[in-house]
């Protein structure tokens, strides 16, 4: 079998909101695939996969692999890496795209060190060099304070990660024509070291901004847990679902999942409330997709404000309440 493409994304379809973040891939990769003038493959892996493979064609890939079987129903680490280990060294595209969820962040640095290639983890820009074939990853890096463009020279694939959420999905065209392969010949991990007895989720695993309108985001300004809980029933009192700032998830007030920013979610909704939130730089990475972003801080020099198309300068202790009153008397 021929596979054209050099250029590959990998979509892992074995929850929607991995499927989700691998089809936005083909955003940023179409464009690769554009400027350097080749084809774009998917590599399509889970189980009962046929829907995302015609999605995959819909948005953009040329080619689909499909990698469909009851064991890549679940991620586990090891089955997935022996399988595409295996299609990497049959088929060698120059570059492969994962996306940075908590299981492409598993998967790409052990794929990586097996091929004894780069990784570049974490990236919000790519694009082609002149040599139309060598990707410039771009990330954020020190700390968020500056943007740093990375190559991979020698070896291939070069290889990175992309932040979920920094990309949107293009408009799918069903007229669209692509190749669907199945590649039943994978090789199955039959003894894995590793054998999963049960799953256990945490406290907000299932949580996902994807797809909300407004979110109502708090920060170390709301000074307690107790209090915190201003922002839950802020986001209820409009629909929306509760972010916070890396400083309320390290008090614990929240769970991680909530987190945005650089180390925790980008997110690209209509409306964002900051409440008691500095605006550090590291926090601003997560929301520059925000449509309207809106500030409730004490402090008037507050960078969050440089930031925002509305801003309250007052105790956000007494703004929310305020605020709530009012809706409640709509
Ligand atoms: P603070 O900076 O302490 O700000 C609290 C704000 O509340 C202040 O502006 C203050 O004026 C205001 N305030 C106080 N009392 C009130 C009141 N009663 N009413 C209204 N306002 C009040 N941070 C993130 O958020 N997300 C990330 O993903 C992230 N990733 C990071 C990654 C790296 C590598 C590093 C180095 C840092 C990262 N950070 C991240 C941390 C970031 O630098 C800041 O430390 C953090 O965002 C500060 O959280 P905060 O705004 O809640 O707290």
């Amino acid at each position: 079998m021929t596979i054209t493409s050099k250029i590959w994304v990998l979509i892992e379809a074995t929850a929607p909101v991995f499927t989700r973040a691998g089809l936005e891939l083909l955003t940023p990769a179409r464009d690769l695939a554009d400027q350097s003038g080749q084809p774009l493959a998917a590599v399509v892996m889970g189980c009962h996969v046929e829907e995302t493979a015609r999605q995959a064609v819909a948005l953009g890939a040329d080619e689909v692999l499909v990698l469909d079987h009851p064991a890549f129903a679940q991620y586990e680490t090891m089955c997935f890496v022996h399988a595409l280990s295996w299609l990497l060294e049959t088929y060698r595209p120059s570059s492969l795209l994962i996306s940075a969820t908590e299981h492409g962040r598993d998967l790409a640095p052990r794929l990586a060190c097996r091929f004894h290639t780069g990784l570049t983890a974490d990236c919000t820009q790519l694009s082609i060099r002149e040599d139309g074939e060598t990707i410039l990853w771009t990330r954020p890096a020190l700390g968020g304070n500056l943007m740093a463009t990375i190559v991979c020279e020698h070896q291939r694939p070069q290889m990175g990660t992309v932040r979920p959420g920094v990309f949107t999905q293009r408009t799918p065209d069903p007229q669209r024509a692509g190749t669907i392969l199945p590649i039943p010949q994978v090789p199955i991990l039959l003894n894995s070291k590793v054998q999963t007895l049960q799953r256990l989720t945490g406290e907000g695993d299932a949580f996902t901004f994807d797809g909300k309108d407004v979110i109502v985001s708090g920060g170390l300004g709301m000074q307690s847990k107790e209090q915190f809980s201003l922002i839950w029933q802020l986001a209820q009192a409009l629909g929306g679902v509760v972010g916070a700032s890396r400083g309320a998830v390290h008090e614990g007030w929240v769970p991680y999942a909530h987190q945005v920013g650089q180390s925790g979610a980008t997110v690209r909704p209509k409306v964002y409330i900051a409440c008691g939130i500095s605006g550090a730089v590291q926090h601003l990475a997560g929301i520059s997709g925000a449509d309207t972003v809106i500030a409730i801080n004490s402090d008037p020099d507050a960078p969050i404000f440089q930031v925002a198309d509305y801003g309250i300068v007052g105790d956000a202790l007494q703004v929310i309440p305020d605020l709530l009153d009012a809706l409640s008397q709509q």
